[in-house]
């Protein structure tokens, strides 16, 4: 490597580290030449001039630092790529903290953080507040609980949320995180360039340069970039002022939010469930065609408390039969069960047929051997 290439290598690697970090390029050549033990670039370039070169071991040192901001830098293929193509369940980092085991996820920009009956999400917006989800059987007792393990475990996700966001922006245009003179940012995913953005979620009016440090995410509500516009053209003929986002001086993001939450697969017993499970017992108990008509025809009341009553029609179902599967599901259920007959319309001729086999084919059969000898058969839609 000749002497001009290693310093155009250096630059490189300024340029790039510039990018992830969405920084000047002087911020970044200075930051590279620090890592080098130089007070800045201007004095490592003076040297570079005198005829200083820096060793394969320097070289390797500034590729590594420009490597750390984020995991793909570097290599080939964007991060969103990347992101994209990564199964869903591959942790991107593994570890433990106070033997307590974790796995970091990375999803469209998002991080998730999970241990055992605890996770962390993480936004991909720079002040996003962190979501912390304790599942309830932990409540108590989980190490998120515990502040110390809570901050060590936030300095994690947040290690591997600056990556994500230097990943994100290294894929982005420089000038939409790096506003240029005049404040004017370009859109990441539009081609629009301008100083003022306009959120459709809040009617906020932003600055380019606050767009560019919440990588596109709305400042004031969180909206991400497919819903920042240069003209707030949804307001035309609408009284609504946008109004400036207003940012506080030495803007913290909020503190975690922590919420119990419950994802065990939940059995709700009530009206339409345990009818259905009531039904699905009594097709069980249907023996005959009739019975099993009988059995999606019955009428199944499930009242406030839980306890049923299953209206039989005398036709369709004998009423010396006892439906014991049915009163087997509801004293399983708790439910109190109530019999009842009532009189419906059989829906076919010859009631005695349904109950003459306990084959549908044969029943069917018989249907239509008995209408094509008495009666008639007719093919066509309700409509007709
Ligand atoms: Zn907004």
């Amino acid at each position: 490597m000749t002497k001009k290439n290693q310093i155009d290598t250096l630059k490189t690697l300024a340029k790039r580290y510039a990018r992830a970090k969405r920084i000047a390029q002087h911020e970044a050549l200075n930051a590279l030449a620090a890592e080098l033990n130089f007070a800045h670039w201007a004095q490592l370039a003076t040297k570079a001039k005198q005829g200083w070169l820096p060793s394969a071991e320097q070289m390797a040192q500034a590729e590594a630092f420009v490597r750390q901001t984020h995991a793909d830098a570097g290599e080939a293929g964007s991060f969103i790529a990347k992101s994209y193509s990564r199964p869903v369940n591959e942790p991107i980092r593994q570890g433990s903290i106070g033997g307590h085991g974790y796995s970091v996820f990375e999803s469209f920009g998002d991080i998730r953080m999970e241990g055992d009956g605890w996770c962390i999400l993480l936004g991909e917006a720079q002040f996003s507040q962190p979501m912390v989800e304790i599942e309830a059987p932990h409540a108590d007792t989980s190490p998120v609980r515990n502040g110390d393990f809570l901050d060590a475990a936030l300095v994690i996700a947040d290690e591997e949320a600056a990556k994500v966001r230097a990943g994100i922006s290294s894929d982005w245009p420089r000038r939409s995180t790096k506003p240029d003179a005049e404040g004017a940012v370009r859109h990441p995913l539009y081609e629009k360039k301008s100083a003022e953005w306009y959120c459709l979620h809040c009617d906020g009016k932003i600055t380019g340069a606050q767009l560019a440090e919440n990588l596109w995410h709305c400042p004031g509500c969180g909206a991400s970039p497919i819903d920042i516009f240069s003209e707030p053209a949804w307001l035309n003929g609408s009284d609504v002022e946008p109004k400036p986002v207003e940012l506080a001086v030495g803007r913290q993001r909020p503190e975690p939010k922590i919420e119990v939450v419950d994802s065990r697969p939940t059995l709700t017993l009530e009206e339409d469930s345990i009818a259905l499970l009531l039904r699905t017992a009594l097709l069980e108990d249907a023996a005959t065609p009739a019975e099993r008509i009988g059995a999606q025809l019955a009428e199944i009341y499930v009242d406030d408390e839980g306890d049923a009553c299953i209206v039989l029609d005398e036709d369709l179902w004998p009423e010396s039969k006892e439906p014991e599967e049915a009163i087997a599901v509801a004293e399983l259920l708790g439910a109190e069960l109530e019999l009842n007959v009532t009189c419906m319309t059989f829906p076919f001729a010859w009631p005695g047929l349904g109950h003459a086999t306990t084959s549908t084919r044969e029943y069917v059969r018989l249907l239509l051997d008995a209408h094509e000898e008495q009666g008639v058969i007719r093919r066509e839609s309700k409509g007709n």
